[in-house]
């Protein structure tokens, strides 16, 4: 089973309405679909969501990695040879986690085809997988924060992912605004997306003890393991590593500064599922909990690879919802479903049940066969 072809789309996806955190913007997502054939007919697909601020690549500069640096090392490979794939991604660059992510999601979409199951059931999970998961509020206004989250409870979420690291004096009062609003049944877990120094945190997590906080997410710049680690020490609720941890690597150095109580892996960061499972054994190895985490601008490629994996492997946390942020969809027909906060991945049929995509949304690039 020999990769022939691959067909890279660009897309510029709207969001439902902007979404700001305390490092980034979305408003449109460009992002990248990759599409491999192979010599017996079946087909994957695999996406990208470079993100400057947190994978450290852009979208010209994935598409050019894609064309010049994978597409002549993975042309002609065995899609059975996972630890050669990534070999080779790895050997060609040291960066573009998202690319590699994109080419490594439509291995894993054909391997399962190939298998004749869907991907929860080939990544060793049975049949479908339910995960719930949490909503998401950027940085709004106090009326908007309170108006969404009266939305999202209606809608079924059990929990809530806040966005903070502006302004954190502020912060604690949104929290407790929040908690007041949604009652003691929903979860709250925060973000801070580095915006932190050790002192604003440590007094942030001290404020909103009464509050009853699941999780704080990176309250401090990704580099900062010792102060971290420190911070975890006193913290009235875990710690979650998200910037902090893009590899396996990054993760045996959290592990041993015992910097973080658990992490938050995406699959843009740390370059697909094969990488991923190497970070969560490790965690699990280590006492960790895991969250599974997404980017503003993944669609249900993306997210249903993520459900799976989160629901084969028992994570703790679920933060996928980033498919749904989008206004547009590149896969209306894929099988991903949400329902009272859960997502649902499918049990029958095969690979990433993604349905006919959109061509519409997206401009197409064929590389040499
Ligand atoms: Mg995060």
């Amino acid at each position: 089973m020999i990769v022939t072809q691959c067909t890279l789309y660009t897309t510029r996806l709207r969001c439902l309405q902007p979404f700001k955190t305390a490092s980034n913007l979305s408003d449109i997502c460009r992002t990248i679909v990759v599409h491999l054939t192979c010599n017996n007919g079946l087909e994957g697909w695999g996406e990208a969501v470079p993100k400057p601020r947190l994978t450290g690549d852009t979208v010209s500069g994935s598409l050019e990695a894609l064309g010049s640096l994978f597409w002549p090392r993975i042309k002609g490979m065995e899609v059975w040879n996972l630890v050669g794939l990534h070999r080779e991604l790895d050997a060609a660059s040291c960066g573009y986690s998202s690319a590699k992510a994109a080419v490594d999601m439509a291995f894993y979409d054909i391997l399962s085809k190939a298998a004749g199951v869907s991907l929860a059931a080939y990544l060793g999970g049975g049949v479908g997988q339910e995960v719930a998961t949490d909503y998401s509020i950027g940085l709004t206004s106090t009326d908007e924060m309170l108006s969404q989250a009266r939305e999202i409870v209606a809608s079924g979420f059990k929990s809530i992912k806040l966005k903070v690291g502006l302004n954190y004096h502020e912060d604690v009062d949104r929290v407790r605004l929040l908690r007041e609003e949604v009652g003691s049944q929903i979860a709250i877990r925060l973000d801070a997306n580095e915006g932190y120094d050790y002192n604003q945190a440590a007094w942030v997590l001290d404020k909103i003890a009464p509050y009853g906080v699941e999780l704080m997410e990176q309250p401090l710049p990704r580099w900062e393991l010792k102060q971290s680690a420190k911070l975890c020490r006193n913290s009235p609720c875990p710690i979650i590593a998200d910037e902090s941890v893009h590899s396996v690597h990054d993760a045996a150095a959290i592990i041993e500064h015992e910097a973080a109580d658990g992490l938050n892996i995406k699959l843009m960061k740390c370059g697909g599922l094969y990488p991923a499972l190497a970070i969560a054994n490790l965690a699990r190895a280590n006492g960790l909990s895991l969250m599974i985490g997404g980017m503003v601008g993944e669609t249900a490629v993306t997210a249903s690879c993520s459900t799976a994996l989160a629901g084969v492997l028992n994570f703790e946390y679920a933060d996928l919802d980033s498919d749904l942020l989008l206004k547009d969809k590149f896969f209306p027909q894929a099988e991903l479903a949400c329902q009272d906060g859960k997502r649902i991945a499918p049990g029958a049929g095969k690979g990433l049940n993604l349905g006919s995509p959109d061509l519409k949304q997206g401009e197409k690039l064929a590389l040499p066969v």
